[in-house]
């Protein structure tokens, strides 16, 4: 990281966009950050292209959308790249988690191969994982993780959420993701503690955040 990326920040009240065109994230976002004066806009609601994630890491596909997200809009973009990682399945589905459900986006699908390819294997530990990116025009980028553990869970179970949320159980809960309420989940979920660090280390302090 350059010593400019690394004193750079977002301040509040600035407007950011959020580089994905997936639903469930920008609820989730809004929620996340309605208290640090930071306004949400959406590429799908400015019409941006969706940039193929050709990297071989989180960090790196979060960069691709972020920087490509700020040199269509001329703002600063934050993205979030996430995924399911399996122990028993070597850290799969990671970055190919949205992949999982095929071009159809089913999730049904995407969590059967999961169930499938675990088979009987007694490690059912999985962790959802997710880094975000802000970055600039002039692509600076800076980058905060945060991660949920847990294990897998089957037959699938809950109806609030999205993604691979009816199979996964966070740590130090009964319930599966699908099953807590939006609080709840973004209490403790994988990207509530990425943006957790982001407003700590990329966000300005402000005297009086709305
Ligand atoms: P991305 O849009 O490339 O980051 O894709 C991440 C994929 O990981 C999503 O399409 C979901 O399948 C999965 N995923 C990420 N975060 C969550 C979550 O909070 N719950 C359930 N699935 C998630």
């Amino acid at each position: 990281m350059s010593s400019e990326a690394a004193g750079r920040l977002l301040k509040r009240g600035e407007r950011v966009v959020l580089a994905s065109h997936n639903k469930g994230k920008l609820v989730e976002f809004r929620a996340l950050l309605a208290d640090s004066g930071i306004e949400i806009v959406s590429a799908a609601e400015l019409d941006l292209p969706e940039p193929e994630e050709t990297a071989d890491s989180f960090e790196g596909n979060a960069a691709i959308k972020a920087l490509a997200a700020a040199r269509a809009t001329g703002l600063p973009a934050l993205s979030d790249d996430s995924g399911f990682c399996v122990s028993a399945l070597d850290g799969r589905p990671g970055i190919y988690s949205a992949r999982w459900a095929g071009p159809g986006g089913d999730m049904q699908v995407a969590m059967q191969r999961v169930h499938d390819e675990m088979g009987d294997n007694p490690d059912r530990s999985a962790a959802f994982v997710a880094v975000l990116c802000v970055a600039w025009p002039d692509g600076t980028t800076r980058f905060a993780e945060g991660r949920c553990e847990g294990e897998v869970c089957w037959p699938p179970r809950g109806a609030q959420g999205h993604g691979y949320d009816p199979v996964f159980i966070p740590d130090g809960e009964r319930r599966s993701f699908a099953e807590l309420s939006a609080e709840e989940k973004n209490a403790t979920s994988h990207r509530g503690r990425a943006l957790a660090r982001f407003l700590k280390t990329c966000v300005a302090p402000g005297d009086t955040p709305r």
